[in-house]
């Protein structure tokens, strides 16, 4: 299974992203985790990254479009992975599409796991990651609302995104993900 994951910031996604890979087995490809890994390890890249991550704006997308790029021929990725943080700009989709037709690996599916933007500040402002201060919190939702969020339109035209309601329960959540990937894991 191929899988994009689309979320807010503070939706979850990291929590359901891990049961997700356990559950079907697949890769998880967490830009937001890479491209952290590459700051602490002070690589060029990372560096040059971080000074947008820490004020919450995107990276620029030919960089990210590499390293996604390079990652998707690792062998792990084979039997299936899910793409967590990416795309987050339709620029990056249309990349995406264009690397997955060229491989002859399409998308599966595209789950949104959608949550009230007052919710998202709420559950942020609680959190204390080092890019959580308040502006930077406003700035990342900023980015989502503005460059991620046109991302469900496109996907919803090309017949791929399954909305989630992402209120509740982690378990309550996760039953409803199920819902959606099983018949695809089962068909494949
Ligand atoms: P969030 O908690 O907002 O979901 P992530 O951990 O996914 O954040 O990413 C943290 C930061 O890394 C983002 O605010 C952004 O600066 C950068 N980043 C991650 N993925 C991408 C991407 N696909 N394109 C551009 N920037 C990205």
């Amino acid at each position: 299974m191929r899988i994009v994951f689309i979320g807010p910031p503070g939706a979850g996604k990291g929590t359901h992203a891990e049961r997700i890979v356990q559950s079907y087995r697949l890769a998880h490809l967490s830009t937001g985790d890479m491209l952290r890994a590459a700051r602490d390890a002070r690589t060029e890249v990372g560096l040059a990254a971080d000074k947008y991550m820490s004020s919450g704006q995107l990276v620029p997308d030919d960089v990210i479009v590499a390293i996604i790029g390079a990652r998707l021929l690792e062998p792990d990725c084979r039997p299936g992975y899910l793409l967590d943080g990416f795309p987050r700009t339709i620029a990056q989709a249309e990349a995406l599409d264009q690397m997955l037709t060229r491989q002859g690996t399409p998308l599966d599916t595209v789950l949104e796991l959608a949550v009230p933007e007052d919710e998202l500040f709420k559950r942020l402002a609680g959190r204390g990651r080092a890019d959580d201060k308040p502006e930077v919190i406003r700035q990342r939702l900023v980015a989502y609302r503005n460059q991620t969020a046109p991302l469900l339109d496109y996907y919803r035209k090309a017949g791929l995104l399954s909305s989630i309601d992402g209120l509740g329960t982690v378990e309550e959540i996760f039953q409803r993900i199920r819902t959606v990937l099983d018949p695809i894991s089962l068909g494949s």
